[in-house]
């Protein structure tokens, strides 16, 4: 039976340790962290994802300066949005929710964010700090995924990884991060040959395929750690007579790896609360930076 790298439990907790180091330092710089989440347009996916991510704040204490701005907005909307938040003293974080609607630029209006500001870790120059292995703000779902393999003691120091996937906000940093970790990493994408001989190889796999249940037992060795970070909203077969209509599940089919990986993330509860709690670790982080004070959640940032 492979053991379950529980993230909804290690989110609490670490939502416990922030908590308390917003009192400490509010007590000493009279304010407290601020987040501002900017969604444009109605993607109902993205409406669910700020609502956590604000509920998440007020847990906290984290102050939210959430703004929602129209389907139709221009780029230079956007921007001045941007702008003025990030003259905001009060604003520690500043996070563009993702997907833009169609026609707007996201990587013209990402570079606007003040990479001081920017907790998503998706600047241009906090991921360059990643690449040369400099102190910086990280992606939040790569860094998640080292504390939840931290937290349940996973050697990574040697050991052969798979990273499936190169997108900029997971695949990329991930193998980047793994690295810095001392894992001897591979990089599949859609253009793979032979991707399971390939994954066969992995002690540590990581999957950011984005395709449901696309990886099962034919690609997973004897007593491999498997992190699946794909998350899907899938229709439930009406016939199974299920109250629900939908379902979510990962890119992997973990009912298949119950014998064969020693351990997996469940989907939901493995990487997506720790998507969340990495992105209140960057804002605290940012904050104590603006702030002065000192940095105290350096053992969360791979
Ligand atoms: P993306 O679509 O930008 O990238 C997918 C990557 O997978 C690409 O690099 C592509 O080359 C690769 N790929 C696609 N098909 C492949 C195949 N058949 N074989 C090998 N590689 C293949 O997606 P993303 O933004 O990196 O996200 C990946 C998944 O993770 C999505 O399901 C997304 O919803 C999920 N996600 C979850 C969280 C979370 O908090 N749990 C956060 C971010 C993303």
């Amino acid at each position: 039976m492979s053991k379950k790298l529980d993230g909804k439990q290690l989110a609490r907790e670490i939502e416990r340790r922030l908590h308390s180091e917003i009192e400490v330092g509010s007590k000493i710089v009279g304010r407290a962290p601020g987040l501002a989440v900017i969604r444009v347009g109605n993607d109902p996916a993205s409406q669910v994802y700020v609502a956590n991510k604000e509920k998440a704040c007020l847990r906290i204490g984290v102050k939210s300066f959430g703004s929602h701005l129209p389907e139709n907005s221009s780029i230079e909307d956007v921007q001045k949005k941007i702008q003025e938040l990030n003259n905001n003293n009060h604003v520690d974080g500043i996070l563009l929710q993702l997907p833009l609607p169609n026609g707007l630029n996201e990587a013209l209006i990402l570079k606007c964010i003040d990479p001081n500001k920017d907790v998503d870790g998706l600047h241009t120059l906090n991921l360059g700090k990643l690449l040369k292995g400099e102190p910086g703000l990280r992606s939040c779902t790569p860094a998640g995924v080292m504390a939840l393999l931290a937290r349940n003691q996973i050697p990574i120091k040697g050991k052969r990884a798979v990273v499936i996937g190169r997108s900029i906000l997971v695949g990329k940093p991930m193998a980047l991060m793994l690295q810095h970790a001392n894992a001897t990493v591979s990089v599949a994408h859609s253009q793979t040959n032979e991707l399971a001989s390939l994954t066969r190889q992995a002690e540590l796999l990581i999957v950011a395929a984005g395709k449901p249940q696309m990886i099962g037992k034919e690609h997973v060795r004897e007593n491999a750690v498997v992190v699946d970070v794909g998350i899907h909203r899938v229709p439930v077969d009406p016939l199974l007579g299920n109250s629900s209509t939908y379902k979510l599940c990962g890119d992997v089919r973990a009912n298949e790896l119950d014998d064969i990986a020693s351990a997996i993330t469940p989907v939901p509860g493995g990487v997506g609360p720790m998507t969340v709690s990495m992105l209140l670790v960057n804002t605290v982080t940012s904050w104590q930076q603006h702030c002065g004070l000192s940095i105290t959640l350096g053992d969360f940032l791979p």
